[in-house]
């Protein structure tokens, strides 16, 4: 298959794009990262299309989560280590609880561009274009920021080499071993009564750890994990760049993240991030928010994966807690009938944002949980499988989300809110959300 030109995808028409200030600009950066190395293998892409090919026929689930937006300033060694720490335990829960493997898939390494409801952004009198993520332009409210700079681009592929290769040390090198359960979960959580649920839980597995140890049932698989990247495919300059040409397959690769989606508002049918991604072999997602017609489901799977290839496609569905139960059974019923093979997994975050009348933008930890619960009742009733959860959550105590079980209200959320985008579950509401997700796929086993 071949790769479109860039010219052929923006005569398409693509949503959500940059308004680069001089070309020649552009063409720089798009040059340099045309002649960098792969971010990521194509052999290591095809490895997450199986794993995520169990996910489409009922056998595993997949954990996606990270920070909305990933930013060049907080990207530290303690930063990426807590993120990944707090995903490995989710899916030790998850996997312990539920008795099913879980994929495991970063909302990292490449999660800089965002896509905005409006293209400006007006704070009192001044009006300046909107953030975009560190891809596109600064965060700071300043005119100079917020110019939209595209040698970002090229700080963009090094700062997801970084997260890459911190990952791939910690997870490869002893980090991810499961006698390090105890380990991860040393500071304030432990204190808290879910640290105190994950610590029994912890014991418990170590118990089982020495059984199979004592019996001379070791494996490899107890001592790392698979662990996969992934974001948003949005900036055309930049995934363009970055798909190449497999030399073993000889055919055509983004090579800037193993999994890429597109989103609510960029998954126009005849539009440039579709198309992108129809020409790619990575495994892809499609975010479908509570408008998607069956047609367009449809429509979909016949564009992005005409072969019905499992793993290939993933439906992440974010339908919000008030919609889910009404919208969704037709859209599975149909996809289903029509003989479609797709990962279906739940994104409980983006239909549940607002704002707070201080100026917050915030979600209650009680309808992340009760989209899930939604989520897993159309699936029980129609006999399908509840694939996955992608998820925002951040390895910090940060206080983003309303909820959970330390109580966190509107007043508290000024005391640690550290998101440029949207509002992340922090840890301990990310592990409680762990455990209550595990009883429900506990249940839907069953
Ligand atoms: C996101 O995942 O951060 C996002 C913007 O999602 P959506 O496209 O579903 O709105
Ligand atoms: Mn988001």
């Amino acid at each position: 298959m071949s790769i479109p030109t860039l010219d052929e995808l923006h005569a398409r028409g693509a949503a959500q794009q940059p308004t680069w200030p001089e070309p020649a600009g552009v063409e720089r950066a798009v040059g340099k990262l045309r002649s960098m190395p792969p971010l990521v293998f194509a052999g290591e892409c095809d490895e997450l299309k199986t794993s995520l090919g169990d996910v489409a026929a009922g056998r595993a689930f997949l954990l996606q989560g990270g920070d909305c937006a990933e930013t060049f300033d907080t990207l530290t060694a303690e930063n990426v280590r807590a993120k990944l720490q707090v995903l490995l335990q989710m899916a030790v829960v998850l996997t312990y609880g539920a008795s099913v493997p879980v994929v495991k898939l970063g909302r990292i390494a490449g999660q800089y561009a965002k896509p905005r409801s409006n293209d400006t952004e007006t704070r009192g009198e001044v009006t300046l274009p909107a953030y975009r993520g560190d891809a596109v332009n600064g965060y700071q409210f300043t005119p100079e920021s917020r110019v939209p700079d595209p040698d970002r681009l090229v700080q963009v592929y090094h700062a997801s080499a970084v997260t890459l290769n911190l990952s791939r040390a910690f997870l490869q090198g002893g980090y991810a071993d499961l006698r390090q359960m105890h380990a991860w979960n040393t500071d304030f959580v432990r204190t808290s009564p879910i640290g105190a649920r994950y610590e029994k839980m912890a014991a418990e597995i170590d118990r089982a750890l020495d059984f199979m140890s004592a019996i001379g049932a070791e494996s490899d698989e107890l001592h790392r994990v698979a662990f996969h990247s992934s974001h948003e495919a949005l900036i055309l300059e930049y995934e363009h760049a970055l798909t190449r040409i497999d030399s073993r397959t000889d055919r055509p690769y983004d090579v800037s993240g193993h999994f890429l989606w597109v989103g609510e508002r960029t998954r126009q049918l005849d539009g440039a991030h579709v198309e992108l991604l129809s020409r790619v072999e990575n495994p892809i997602g499609v975010k479908l928010g509570p408008t998607t017609t069956t047609d367009e489901a449809v429509a979909y799977a016949e564009k992005l994966n005409p072969h019905n290839e499992p793993g290939r496609l993933t439906f992440i569905t974010r339908m919000g807690a008030g919609k889910i139960r009404d919208v969704l059974p037709t859209l599975v019923e149909k996809v289903t009938a029509a003989g479609i093979t797709v990962g279906w997994v739940t994104d409980p975050m983006h239909g549940n944002g607002f704002e707070t009348l201080t100026g917050y933008k915030t979600r209650r930890f009680d309808d992340v949980l009760d989209e899930v619960s939604g989520f897993f009742e159309v699936h029980h009733s129609l006999g399908t499988w509840p694939g996955g959860m992608h998820v925002e959550l951040t390895g910090g105590d940060v206080t983003e989300c309303i909820g959970g079980g330390e109580a966190l209200d509107e007043a508290g959320l000024r005391h640690r809110y550290e998101s440029v985008c949207d509002p992340r579950l922090n840890r301990t509401q990310s592990l409680e959300l762990a455990f209550l997700v595990a009883e429900m796929l506990r249940a839907s086993r069953g």
